[in-house]
């Protein structure tokens, strides 16, 4: 059924698709499909999370990762969210895959904290805003974080990505106040491809935004794109906001956004998601060369 997920995942992105007749059929099948494959998937312990780093755009050194969800198949081929998300985005199994991705950024954190090249590191996990608005969020999250080794939560960052669908707001925020009394720092992913952005960054408890890779795509190739991130970190600035951009390929970029005073930055130019003990070799190598004389 891969050939199956594949078509129908990029039928989804479209978002306006309609199905027909039998398709409507082959696509419940296909969502019935993955979703039995996840459930054992999540059962096995088949499911991982890869990380991507998050640089400070002076220098390129290392602040942190961003934890992306992947699903590796028998085959050796490694499933990205967007191919198999969309079968659960509605789904109590949607909750169960929230749950495993703060579990398991929680024991990376956990495993970070002794070693001395990552204590300073930040992970960034997403989290969906169905999963923020469940009964008890916190405090699920304060049994996995504490305990004997308790993890520090200035460490932890939560992305949440800003969406119409975000219309419980007062719900929202009352949990993001609770994740900031803790001294969790909550990021707006994907910001300003939304519908609210500004009305969401005056009144929800956030640290930070992200400038989705769409706006940084152009930004040295096309002066209207400049002229978007100038706009979003315009917009993020007075409220004192970290702002990361993503999907930085090049140097130009890089160079760009440093310019229009953008402080942060991933993308495959600095290191594509990889496995945590990649992360970790990748980590350390970096601060080898820090060391080397100039
Ligand atoms: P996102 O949170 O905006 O993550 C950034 C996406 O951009 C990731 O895609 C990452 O692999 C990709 N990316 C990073 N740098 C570059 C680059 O230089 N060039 C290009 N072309 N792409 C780059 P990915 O891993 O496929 O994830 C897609 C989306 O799935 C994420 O977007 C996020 O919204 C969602 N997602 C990922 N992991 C989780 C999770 O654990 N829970 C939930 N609820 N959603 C997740
Ligand atoms: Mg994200
Ligand atoms: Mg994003
Ligand atoms: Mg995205």
């Amino acid at each position: 059924h891969q050939a199956d997920m594949a078509m129908y995942s990029a039928k989804s992105e479209g978002g306006g698709y309609r199905f027909y007749g039998h398709e409507i059929d082959r696509h419940q099948q296909a969502r019935r499909a993955i979703r039995e494959a996840l459930e054992s998937a999540l059962q096995e312990n088949g499911l991982a999370l890869y990380l991507q780093p998050i640089v400070d755009l002076a220098d390129g050194r290392p602040v942190g990762a961003e934890a992306l969800l992947r699903w590796p198949q028998a085959s050796g081929e490694v499933l990205a969210p967007d191919s198999f998300l969309w079968a659960v985005h509605d789904d109590p199994l949607m909750e169960r895959i929230g749950r495993w991705v703060i579990a398991t950024g929680v024991s990376i954190l956990r495993a970070w904290q002794s070693e001395s090249a990552l204590a300073e590191m930040t992970l960034a996990l997403n989290v969906s805003d169905w999963e923020l608005r469940k009964k008890g969020f916190c405090e699920s999250l304060d049994q996995l974080a504490g305990g004997e080794h308790p993890v520090n939560y200035a460490r932890l960052h939560f992305e949440i990505v800003e969406t119409a669908s975000l219309s419980d707001r007062k719900e929202i925020v009352e949990v993001l106040t609770q994740c900031a009394a803790r001294g969790i720092s909550v990021y707006l992913d994907d910001f300003g491809t939304g519908y609210a952005s500004l009305s969401h960054l005056s009144e929800m408890p956030v640290n930070g935004v992200k400038i989705d890779r769409r706006f940084v795509d152009q930004i040295d190739r096309a002066s209207q794109s400049r002229s978007l991130v100038q706009a979003i970190i315009g917009m993020a600035e007075p409220f004192g906001h970290a702002v990361v951009a993503e999907g930085i390929e090049r140097p130009e970029q890089t160079a760009w956004l440093r310019q229009l005073g953008c402080r942060y930055g991933q993308g495959y130019l600095f290191g594509r998601p990889m496995p945590a003990d990649e992360f970790r070799a990748w980590v350390t190598a970096w601060q080898g060369q820090d060391e080397l004389p100039a």
